[in-house]
């Protein structure tokens, strides 16, 4: 491998979905060179975050990070937020989120998806830590939420992008960085393969958003940390670079944010 290893920077591996294999599916990544692997908490509640940092702490490799994401923002209570803060707290802790706006679906209001969203704003501030945001539809509501409730002190990742240059460029000039997912590789995404090749280097993540949205040829079945470098793959191919150093630059990038 040549001394360079991917991240996989976003994935639920705590759930269900994985727990018949999950030894399995880490020695998996492993073998695909992924040696660094972001457990990201808020698929769903309090218990899949406490799972992502136990998954965490008793595998080398393994990082968590503690949030709700938008879709149940309307269940989050302010007992589950003080005992996420405590979570955070945990070595293994290396982010607060996934936590953001989700303006297509809707499952919660989005009143209190941005009340929430404001929370775990502060709490990322609290902690120091970065922030992990989920965006959908609501690219403009965010930037302005992350420099209000920021101030600039914020740092942070976009994951699971789908925007166009223009709202990659508002976050990158908010010292965001921004994660592509297996989307990049589907047929009809050639818009997103060009802001993935507009990019600068220094600002690009790779996730696979596991159990969701397993890159071209896996498509539409569970997604997997291996899979992470299919994602690579096609960001290195539109940039036209060497796989080695897309691998590089984006372990890096993670380290620079997560410092893992
Ligand atoms: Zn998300
Ligand atoms: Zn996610």
């Amino acid at each position: 491998m040549s001394g360079s290893f991917l991240v996989d920077s976003h994935a639920h591996i705590q759930g269900e979905e994985f727990s018949d294999d999950i030894d399995g599916v880490i020695q998996r990544a492993k073998q695909a060179g992924v040696e660094k692997i972001v457990v990201v908490g808020g698929a769903g509640d309090l218990a899949s975050n406490q799972r992502a940092v136990a998954l965490a702490r008793s595998h080398d490799g393994l990082f968590a990070t503690v949030g709700m994401h938008p879709h149940d923002a309307k269940a989050v209570s302010e007992e589950e937020l003080a005992q996420l803060r405590e979570l955070a707290k945990d070595s293994k802790v290396v982010a607060i989120g996934e936590t953001g706006l989700d303006f297509y679906y809707n499952h919660s209001p989005r009143e209190i998806q941005m009340k929430i969203f404001r929370r775990f704003i502060g709490m990322a501030r609290a902690t120091e830590l970065p922030l992990i945001v989920h965006d959908r539809d609501a690219h403009r509501e965010i930037a302005e939420l992350l420099l209000a409730e920021g101030e600039r002190k914020l740092r942070g990742v976009i994951h699971c992008f789908t925007g166009d240059y223009q709202a990659a460029k508002a976050f990158l000039d908010l010292g965001f960085y921004i994660s592509f997912s297996g989307i990049v590789t589907f047929k009809n995404a050639a818009p997103l393969r060009e802001v993935a090749q507009k990019l600068p280097l220094d600002r690009i993540f790779v996730e696979t958003d596991s159990p969701y949205l397993a890159p071209v040829p896996h498509r539409g079945k569970r997604n997997e940390p291996a899979f992470v470098r299919l994602v690579a793959e096609t960001i290195a191919s539109v940039r036209e670079m060497p796989l080695e150093d897309l691998i590089h630059a984006t372990s890096q990038n993670a380290h620079a944010l997560f410092g893992i």
